[in-house]
């Protein structure tokens, strides 16, 4: 009897590659996207007091009621609705569990996925872990990964039961318009295509921009479960907390299979959490993230590396190195890291297969003078 890897993508993903080889090289990491800065003292009081407080055994399989109202008010109040209830709140260790689960929630043996290229690197396993079988709709660099709605149209069969999305896009750093979404909900109609919305990113959108949320779209928010991550908006990914939000049916089913995989969500991070929501300031994230991005953008300015569209939400900024090297980007990403002490994440890492692209990820949720001190660096490279 032999075991397989039931899924095609990396046995190893990059982003803890390119974490030890930084780690061993003692170089920058603008490489996975985890922040190095500390993280709110309120946050940090708050666990310890939760722990003292006695909040040390199993949260409810849901989450905390606490947690899941004040995520649910503070939807509402943000995006002017009244759809988000405890009920339609469920806390998660993660959003790439969110991810994953959504799936295992929606998929039945050999239900076609529509997922867009450059795309995360857990949805492909996700999907194939679930036993669905994944469609691809690769957008291209050259047309700055615009989406094309007309690939997506085609690549729906009848077989598709889901598409994943997401909105802020990691590594492109697009922001979904309402365009978009009206977009969507034009292909999707009156099929039977639910939406899983990775929007991890919602509380990183910058220069004045809004996030739109999937559970917001009334054309088909009973087909959506939108996924979030404390760790992104909170700077806490060790944490591993995330929360999705959809309709009361499709959380049921959601939940139904959330309490077989882990049961509940550590409960002293769940209290932490439901009382940093009635005092943290919701633009302090964006606010510091755009800061950065902008250290890193003029940073290099000028450089031998070309920027492509400035980065409008996420951790990320996308640079073209095609002036300065031929070496593939996997290459490149190590060899900048070996030679020149900056780590990086090579673009093909969010393809199924490598592209020809001269395209690597920089990371920008750094101490400013991590961002100063590499950038200097990527001045200067040749
Ligand atoms: N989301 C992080 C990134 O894109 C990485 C998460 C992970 O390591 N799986 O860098």
């Amino acid at each position: 009897m032999s075991l397989r890897i039931k899924h095609t993508a990396s046995p190893v993903n990059i982003f803890t590659i390119m974490t030890n080889l930084a780690r061993q090289e003692n170089a920058y990491n603008l490489s996975q996207g985890l922040p190095d800065y500390p993280i709110a003292s309120e946050l940090n009081e708050l666990l310890q007091e939760a722990v003292i407080e006695g909040f040390n055994q199993y949260a409810p399989m849901q989450g905390l009621v606490q947690l899941r109202e004040n995520i649910a008010r503070t939807l509402n109040d943000r995006y002017a609705t009244g759809f988000c209830s405890p009920d339609t709140v469920t806390i998660t260790p993660g959003a790439t569990y969110g991810i994953y689960t959504a799936l295992a929630a929606i998929i039945e043996k050999g239900d076609e996925v529509i997922y867009l290229e450059p795309a995360f690197d857990c949805y492909l396993p996700a999907i194939e872990i679930n036993g669905g079988i994944p469609v691809r709709v690769t957008l291209e660099s050259h047309n700055n990964f615009a989406i094309d709605w007309e690939k997506i149209r085609d690549a729906i069969s009848a077989k598709t039961k889901a598409i994943l999305i997401n909105t802020p896009h990691n590594p492109t750093g697009y922001v979904w318009t309402q365009n978009d979404w009206d977009q969507l909900a034009a292909i999707i109609d009156v099929r039977d295509i639910y939406v899983v919305s990775d929007e991890v990113y919602d509380s990183i959108v910058f220069d004045g921009q809004q996030h739109i949320p999937g559970f917001l779209q009334a054309a088909f928010n009973d087909k959506i479960i939108s996924i979030y991550s404390f760790g992104k908006a909170f700077h806490i990914t060790g944490w591993k907390i995330g929360y999705c939000v959809a309709s009361k049916e499709i959380t049921e089913v959601f939940r139904s299979i959330h309490q077989y995989l882990t049961f509940s969500v550590n409960t002293p991070a769940q209290y932490a959490l439901a009382k940093y929501l009635e005092i943290y300031e919701p633009q302090e994230a964006a606010r510091m993230l755009q800061a950065k991005r902008d250290l890193l953008v003029n940073g290099l300015q000028p450089s031998p590396l070309n920027r492509l569209a400035i980065s409008m939400g996420t951790y990320f900024q996308l640079y073209d190195y095609s002036a300065i090297s031929d070496l593939n980007d996997f290459e490149f990403a190590q060899w900048l890291t070996v030679e020149h002490k900056v780590a990086t994440i090579p673009l093909s890492a969010f393809y199924k297969t490598p592209q020809h692209d001269r395209i690597v990820r920089f990371c920008f949720a750094k101490k400013d003078e991590v961002i100063e001190k590499a950038a200097k660096i990527l001045r200067h490279i040749s």
